[in-house]
């Protein structure tokens, strides 16, 4: 029987009352298993004034006691990560292994954000002018909103919200409603670390829900992942609001390989990062840019590896799971249809895939695409799925041409021996993040994560240094304390003397 899927505001689960719910499915077998509620306004507004509510009081807890809560946190987090990753694969699909790297990596965030009494610290000058001191301190912002993708469930809400909770704000979370139990998950996991009520919030919802977020005036900030269309949109609608936004959108990566690369490394890592996660992921790899006649050598090493890859239930120990829903498969589908229609050759199809899974379960396996042109819509658009396109060109200037004019920048990987070029494709690229003979270059949560161009809108990336920039302000105090003789009367503007 599909469980209900409630929202969670002020410290409890919260039934929807909008009488509007989304169907959540298993991906793996098309079983209808949850009903998400899905927030009006009022609810959205509900969850808001729970975070408004809990902000001045978790404002002015200390240092000290906010890194208890976290640490604690983080403590449950390492000792039950297997049931959030199960929830993850029952929803989303991913196999296990795989739920439980996401999860991983979230946690990695949440253990930066244990160090945030260094992350905030501020800076003093003594006698900037004589016996006048400046110093300065950053803030927390206020009730601050997450929205989030289907593709990682948890590790992208945990991208922000460990930080945000961590320097004073707080939080209300709209899940994507695809994969929604996860956040009632980590919701639950908060209250048990100990933190007070109504500092972290989930608002279950779609559009409606995002855009009461988007408009709310007590909402300061918002993060958003998501693909470019909406990212831009939320990017827009949100600062004209008058709101802090950071809106991290789609991706076309690139992996370029060089005729002194080792072949072998990087035909596995082609395979890794292209049908990882069933390529639903923002750093996948989907296009190999071989340079200068390796090509024939590198989709056969490929192929090969390719062919030996196990599509099925995730909780099978396969290799690869199923796509999100069955109009994400068929869209994915449509694309490797596209590209044979304009030419390009499918070396391995995916389309005869014989999943080891429920026959209802939305399967496609991994599609390899070769002689793929920059004008064929496989190349052009992202397509979020297992199917890795392999382009041929003549030199190194015109595999970083291709990736320069691309409307994406998010992550983009080189391989190669030369270190030279490693170093002049590391210059030259326009992407936030490259990997040199690393396929899926996601920085550590002590970086910053985000791309260029289309795959990112504002100007923070997410975790790291730039996300404790985002989630708080800056004051500057100039202070005198000894000499009170200020000079008198004097409307000139003050100098330092
Ligand atoms: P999506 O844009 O469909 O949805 C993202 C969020 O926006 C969800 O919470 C959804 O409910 C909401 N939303 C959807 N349509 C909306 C609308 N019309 N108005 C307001 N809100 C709306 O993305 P998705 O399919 O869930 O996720 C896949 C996309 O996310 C891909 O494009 C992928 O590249 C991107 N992504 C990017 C990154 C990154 O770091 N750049 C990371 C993960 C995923």
């Amino acid at each position: 029987m599909a469980q209900h899927i409630p929202h969670w505001i002020d410290g409890a689960r919260r039934e929807g009352t909008s009488g509007r719910t989304g169907e959540v499915t298993d991906s793996a077998t098309g079983e209808v298993v949850g009903e998400v509620a899905l927030a009006s306004t009022e609810e959205v507004d509900a969850a808001v004034a729970a975070a408004t509510a809990a902000f001045p009081r978790w404002r002015d807890t200390s240092l000290a006691k906010r890194t208890a809560v976290l640490f604690r946190f983080r403590e449950l987090l390492n000792d039950r990560k297997p049931e959030l990753a199960a929830i993850i694969t029952a929803e989303h699909g991913k196999v296990l292994d795989d739920a439980l790297g996401e999860v991983s990596r979230g946690q990695e965030v949440v253990e930066y954000a244990c160090g945030v009494p260094s992350l905030v610290r501020g800076g003093f000058t003594e006698n900037a002018s004589t016996n006048v001191d400046v110093f300065s301190i950053r803030q927390p912002l206020g009730p601050v909103a997450v929205i989030s993708p289907f593709n990682f469930p948890a590790m992208v809400p945990m991208w922000f919200f460990p930080i945000a909770i961590a320097t004073g704000n707080t939080v209300v979370l709209k899940p994507s409603e695809q994969d929604p139990s996860a956040a009632i998950w980590m919701a639950e996991l908060w209250k048990e670390a100990g933190l007070p009520d109504g500092v972290f919030n989930v608002a279950q919802g779609d559009k409606v829900a995002v855009d009461r977020l988007l408009e709310h005036p007590d909402v300061k900030a918002v993060s958003f992942v998501g693909s470019t269309a909406i990212a831009r949109y939320v990017y827009e609608t949100g600062t004209r609001h008058g709101k802090r936004v950071q809106a991290l959108g789609g991706a076309k990566n690139h992996m370029v390989v060089l005729p002194d690369a080792d072949l072998d490394l990087a035909a596995d890592q082609a395979v890794n990062s292209g049908f990882g996660s069933a390529g639903e992921r923002c750093m996948a790899i989907s296009a190999v840019l071989a340079v200068g006649g390796v090509g024939d050598d590198l989709v056969a090493r490929i192929a090969e590896r390719t062919r030996t890859l196990r599509t099925g239930d995730g909780r099978k120990g396969c290799d690869m799971g199923p796509l999100i829903s069955r109009k994400h498969r068929d869209r994915v589908e449509s694309y490797v249809e596209a590209g044979e229609q304009e030419g390009a050759k499918v070396v391995v199809d995916g389309r005869q895939v014989q999943p080891d899974g429920a026959e209802d379960g939305f399967w496609l396996g991994p599609t390899l695409v070769d002689h793929v042109e920059p004008h064929m819509s496989v190349y052009t658009d992202e397509i979020f799925g297992p199917v890795l396109s392999v382009l041929r060109v003549d030199t190194y200037d015109d595999a970083v041409g291709l990736i320069n004019r691309n409307e994406y920048g998010n992550g983009t990987a080189i391989f190669t021996n030369d270190g030279g070029a490693a170093r002049r494709f590391q210059h030259e690229v326009e992407v936030g993040m490259i990997g040199i003979n690393v396929p899926i270059p996601v920085p550590m949560a002590y970086y910053s994560f985000g791309g260029w161009k289309n795959s990112l809108f504002g100007d923070s990336h997410a975790h790291g240094a730039e996300g404790v920039h985002f989630f708080t302000r800056g004051k500057v105090i100039t202070s005198r304390w000894l000499d009170p003789s200020h000079g008198g009367l004097n409307l000139g503007f003050p100098q330092n003397v």
